[in-house]
């Protein structure tokens, strides 16, 4: 059996994505930017499905800007407010310590440059509060940036809480949203979000393409110099096949949105069930406000890497956490920030469902993982010193 569960990582594309996208190789292949008919038969096509992602979020077509990817929004995002915050004197920021790298590294980098950064403490129920956000906020912030929901832990952030903070107190918010577009209901007005990031990838349409939000009158600056697509803010001829294939894929994801979440929250409550009935074990990331398809697990006494490995032989295919980070030695940022120590972050598990899933593979899961953990566990050092006392257990 084959069971594909890291949908955090990236998604199958949806029959409607793939075929919405075909006709912009064959036929409608011109550049959006040429003046003949041809040309403006694509410009159309690109306008309408700009249209059809501002419809999904709640806001104006012209609104959206369409990037390479989530990572690409992130970067754009986050360096313009940190732009525009230097011009008016303001260099602090303030994020969580779990957001994707696509952030963080980016934080980094403005550190160097003398922004101040403020990581909020996401150890208490592995989330933040506004409250948090409020306190940090100062007089030179320009910018918070937290992510919609974390793509290790599943942990869905009160985004419309902290956008109400962010408003009253005049500071720019802008959220990571690529584990959310397509899976939580969203409206960037009535949740006061300033800028949002999406990926298409993520909700069943195609990889390299992304766009981002802006709400009217933010100044955005571009990464990416050259010609005047996307209103001058990030040049480069517009991947229209794509664009497109992200469009149907969003407008199919939001219009079944609660159908599926009621399938994926079923299988999802069925695999956290039952990986829970294995001895020291924890679930990872805020147990209530949890994306439908996360489940996030450490296990004491064994290496994630080794647990997925033998999965995988097995059909199935997960994570450890991050797919970026995975293949280095170090735990994931996310589960050390949660609080759980190194020993316990290295064995960690992260299954990541879909509509697509069937019941039937929730139960090979369910048959395999626990034989799986046992199998490891007999064979680890770390195992036997916590059996015989030698060390104590944390889970
Ligand atoms: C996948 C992901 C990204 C990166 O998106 P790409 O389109 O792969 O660049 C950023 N943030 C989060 C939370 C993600 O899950």
């Amino acid at each position: 059996m084959f069971v594909y569960a890291d949908n955090a990582a990236t998604t199958k594309m949806s029959k409607t994505a793939i075929s919405a996208m075909t006709d912009y190789y064959e036929n409608i292949y011109a550049n959006p930017s040429s003046l003949h008919t041809a040309g403006q038969q694509a410009k159309e096509a690109l306008e309408d499905a700009r249209a059809r992602v501002a419809a999904c979020l709640g806001c104006e077509a012209r609104e959206i800007y369409f990037t390479s990817g989530g990572s690409e929004a992130d970067n754009q995002a986050i360096l313009s407010a940190a732009k525009l915050g230097a011009m008016k004197g303001k260099k602090h920021i303030i994020s969580t310590a779990f957001e994707h790298h696509a952030v963080l590294h980016t934080l980094n980098k403005l550190e160097k440059e003398g922004y101040e950064i403020t990581l909020l403490d996401v150890s208490q129920g592995h989330n933040v509060t506004a409250g948090q956000v409020a306190e940090a906020i100062r007089p030179d912030t320009c910018l918070v940036t937290c992510m919609y929901a974390n793509n290790e832990i599943g942990s869905v952030l009160p985004v419309a809480e902290i956008g109400k903070v962010c408003k009253e107190k005049g500071v720019l918010f802008h959220t990571d949203a690529v584990q959310a577009v397509g899976h939580l209901e969203i409206d960037v007005k009535k949740q006061n979000i300033d800028m949002l990031s999406l990926s298409g990838h993520k909700f069943h349409g195609p990889k390299g393409v992304g766009a981002l939000y802006v709400r009217r009158g933010v100044m955005l600056s571009n990464l990416i110099e050259g010609g005047a697509q996307e209103r001058g803010k990030r040049a480069g001829t517009e991947n229209i096949p794509g664009i497109r294939g992200l469009a149907a894929a969003l407008e199919e994801a939001c219009a079944n949105m609660e159908e599926n979440n009621k399938k994926v929250v079923a299988l999802r409550d069925k695999l956290i069930a039952g990986l829970s009935q294995i001895p020291h074990s924890a679930l990872n990331g805020d147990p209530v406000n949890r994306l439908p398809g996360n489940v996030s697990f450490c296990f004491e006494g064994i290496e994630g890497e080794s647990l997925l490995l033998m999965l995988d032989a097995l059909g199935i295919c997960a994570s450890s956490g991050s797919a970026c980070t995975s293949g280095s030695l170090d735990p994931s940022h996310v589960l050390l920030a949660i609080g759980r120590v190194h020993d316990v972050a290295h064995g960690s598990l992260r299954l990541s469902v879909c509509h697509y899933n069937t019941e039937e593979e929730i139960e090979h899961i369910l048959a395999c993982v626990p034989k799986v953990v046992q199998n490891l566990r007999n064979m680890s050092p770390v195992w036997r010193d916590l059996q015989t006392g030698k060390r104590e257990y944390i889970l």
